[in-house]
């Protein structure tokens, strides 16, 4: 069987075409998963009986189970998916405002990049997902919603580093900006990097129709090398060049994110050394406050350190937003749910103790 989802728009079409049956018909199936979010070729009850019936033999559209649904008191809910081999990745959907409804999605099962505050790269990276499991999380996502609520947004920003598998990224976002397809505008969808040079420049030769942000966390090699030991390879330098290039190629603003750690790197010298090396850049500064993993050693900023840093930020001329958190009481320090050992409760009430970002 073939997961559907991994097809593009054009094989689907080609696959119609084999079959003698107008392109059209490929048009409408998309329209019935897309837009009108249906769950089983069975549904799309203006296809031919014997063509779904083709569709059934040769396709699947779901290959992951909801093994966990968590739901919190301000609208953010999260699932975790176990995949066709029984690998877990998590996905998440944020309610905004009267209309903006954002997911967060995963690229890899688990993360190689091993930053040591991050629940998500604890144990390594296993396999890089798919398209069809990347566009599968968007939909199961979306079938969360009412019918009057659509998807608006998307962050590029769950398990695993979206550079590293950029391949599969690619045509998942494609579909999810197509007019045929979930119709989001690219302007919408952020991709978060830890800061891979190569891949920054990839996009920017591209002209990346899509938001990036760069996972910073340090002001300087020596402090960024012990919290993002990928660093090590890199150096802060040679990200801003990259960062700064996608900014020319692209016209796009880009967005720094930093997490504050306690007493780790959220002090005023980190935040002045920080304007220093961003400053001058039309960039936006995302500060992140921690939300603790447990069993790791480290902890929220206090609420004054997070507002002096921010003053420092924007007294050297920065654009700067705090991100709050969302999902209180769904465990949702990305990553965190994925490694329990059990299932969790559906009950987000009594959910984990780390609130969402
Ligand atoms: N690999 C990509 C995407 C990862 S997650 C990247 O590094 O950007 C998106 C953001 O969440 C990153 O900035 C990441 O550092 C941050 N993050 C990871 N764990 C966190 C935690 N426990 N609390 C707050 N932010 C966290």
């Amino acid at each position: 069987m073939l997961h559907l989802l991994d097809l593009s728009p054009e094989q689907l079409q080609a696959w119609f075409a084999d079959r003698d049956v107008p392109g059209y018909r490929a048009a409408q199936a998309r329209r019935w998963l897309f837009e009108k979010r249906a769950a089983a070729f069975e549904d799309m009850t203006d296809l031919a009986q014997d063509l779904r019936g083709q569709l059934t033999e040769t396709f699947v559209i779901w290959t992951a189970r909801v093994a966990a649904h968590q739901k919190a008191d301000d609208g953010t809910e999260k699932l975790l998916l176990e995949l066709a081999d029984g690998e877990r990745v998590e996905c998440v959907l944020l309610r905004d405002d009267k209309h903006r409804r954002t997911i967060c999605i995963s690229t890899q099962v688990g993360c190689a990049m091993g930053c040591v505050f991050c629940a998500s790269g604890l144990d390594g990276v296993v396999r890089n997902l798919t398209t069809g499991e990347i566009v599968e999380q968007m939909l199961h996502l979306q079938r969360l919603l009412d019918p009057d609520e659509r998807l608006s947004h998307i962050v590029v920003m769950g398990i695993g580093e979206p550079l590293g598998n950029l391949d599969r990224l690619l045509p998942a976002l494609a579909v999810a900006t197509r007019r045929d397809g979930l119709g989001i505008s690219a302007r919408r969808i952020t991709i978060s990097t830890v800061g891979m040079p190569e891949g920054i420049r990839r996009l920017a030769r591209q002209d990346s129709p899509y938001h990036l942000a760069v996972s910073l966390h340090a002001p300087d090699d020596a402090l960024r090398n012990e919290l993002v030991p990928y660093n090590r390879k890199v150096g802060i330098g040679s990200i801003l060049a990259a960062a700064d290039e996608y900014f020319e190629a692209t016209g796009r603003r880009v967005t720094f994110e930093y997490v504050l750690l306690g007493g780790v790197n959220d002090q005023a010298e980190h935040s002045r050394r920080l304007a220093a090396i961003v400053r001058g850049r039309p960039a936006l500064v995302n500060l992140i406050p921690l939300n603790p993993v447990r069993g790791l050693p480290f902890h929220a900023p206090a609420a004054e350190a997070v507002v002096r840093f921010a003053e420092i930020l924007q007294h050297a001329g920065l654009a700067v937003k705090v991100r709050y958190r969302k999902g209180e009481r769904i465990d949702a320090a990305c990553g965190q749910l994925r490694r329990r050992g059990s299932e969790p409760r559906i009950d987000a009430e009594k959910g984990g103790q780390a609130p969402s970002r």
